[in-house]
């Protein structure tokens, strides 16, 4: 059974929608407009609309019988800081706004197999349409969750799609277990004592002693780390001194991680501050040490992700599912949903990524050839999860 032929018809109409949120792209939960069409549709279609979770969170419900199993479907709403390069019809009209990463798309895929999934109604059970805020850093899916999104709509598994430029049209991915990393900030600040840099003995340098941490901190990913588990440990910034004849007081660096398994977040972030103490010891300085945690790894259960994988399959043909992809180093906050669900995330072709097409480009286009390969596999999990 490949796609779905309904939703075949539902390609001008889906496509309509998708350019209309495109011209009008919304930042961090200040997505108003595309909460207010989304609800709209979800409820002219005959869905239960709640509004509010995460300030412009939207969950469509679907019931059918009395089984009390539910499925979660995950969309994320928010666009980019960014200037869009585009010049077709369908550009932002927002100055300084894009939907540079396909959640458009995302948004205009759920609404197609809420809209689908209404009309059929072939399970028994629930289907809780997520719609969430501020993928894009704010954290909008921890947000929601914190707000009770399980508590007010029990999901016995939560699915998620992104779209992946780089990935044929009509072709899934997805792996058990680590998809996504985690993403964490750092900064260590050396407050040492400055001197004449001629008279070097009556100071504590903190550059040479920045030198010997930035060192020691590669130590970590290739000294402490399971070399068969992929981490980062990049030191973005030194800032220190100004003068040809000053050791400076203090120097700043910092940087990001990147790890996908829990352990290996605890571990680094371990080391990162046992590297700073030890600094500290052997000089008789203060190494202050802010580690900030950013979204966890997106870390996919792995009965869900061979269901939804076999799900991929129906709809796309085994040969055009990957069932173990290699995991990615960017971060999504569908971490958190998943952290509090049992489900999965897949990533959904949306072409080459000709003419600099990738995530996050000023010239990046959700294709629409993809939505009725989304929608369908949305539309199909549901109807497999909940089986009648
Ligand atoms: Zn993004
Ligand atoms: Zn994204």
């Amino acid at each position: 059974m490949p796609v779905i032929g309904r939703v075949l018809e539902m390609q001008e109409e889906l496509s309509r929608i998708r350019r209309d949120i495109h011209a009008h792209p919304e930042l961090c939960f200040e997505e108003q407009r595309t909460s207010d069409v989304v609800a709209a549709k979800l409820a002219e279609w005959g869905l239960e609309v709640h509004r509010g979770l995460a300030r412009t969170g939207v969950v469509g419900t679907l019931r059918k019988g009395n089984s009390p199993r539910a499925i979660g479907l995950r969309a994320d709403m928010d666009a980019l800081p960014m200037q869009e390069a585009n010049d077709f019809a369908h550009r932002s009209t927002h100055e300084g706004r894009m939907h540079a990463c396909g959640h458009d798309g995302h948004t205009t895929m759920l609404l197609g197999a809420a809209k689908y999934l209404a009309e059929t109604r072939n399970f028994e059970g629930a289907v809780h349409f997520i719609f969430q805020p501020a993928e894009e850093g704010g954290g909008g899916g921890r947000v929601m969750v914190e707000e009770g999104l399980f508590d007010k709509f029990p999901c016995d598994a939560v699915f998620a799609i992104h779209n992946k430029p780089g990935i044929g049209i009509g072709q899934i991915a997805t792996r058990p277990g680590p998809l996504l990393a985690a993403a964490d900030r750092y900064d260590i600040r050396i407050n040492a004592r400055g001197a004449h840099a001629a008279y070097p003995h009556l100071g504590v340098d903190p550059i040479v002693i920045a030198s010997q941490i930035v060192l020691a901190l590669q130590g970590i990913v290739s000294r402490n780390v399971d070399p068969v588990d992929s981490a980062v440990v990049t030191v973005g910034f030194i800032k220190g001194g100004s003068a040809y004849n000053v050791i400076p007081p203090e120097v700043h660096l910092g940087g990001t991680v990147r790890t996908t398994t829990p352990a290996n977040r605890d571990l680094v972030e371990r080391r990162i501050r046992d590297i700073c103490a030890g600094a500290a010891t052997m000089h008789g300085i203060e190494v202050a040490v802010d580690y900030r945690r950013g979204y966890p790894p997106t870390v996919n259960h792995a009965d869900e992700a061979a269901f939804a994988a076999e799900v991929a399959a129906e709809i796309c043909g085994e040969a055009n599912v990957q069932r173990n992809i290699r995991p990615a180093m960017g971060a999504e906050d569908f971490s958190y949903m998943l952290n509090a669900r049992p489900g999965a995330m897949v990533w959904l072709g949306n072409g080459p990524g000709e003419g600099g097409c990738i995530l996050h480009n000023p010239r990046y286009d959700f294709n629409d050839m993809a939505i009725p390969f989304g929608v369908s596999f949305f539309a199909r999990l549901a109807e497999r999860f909940l089986k009648a």
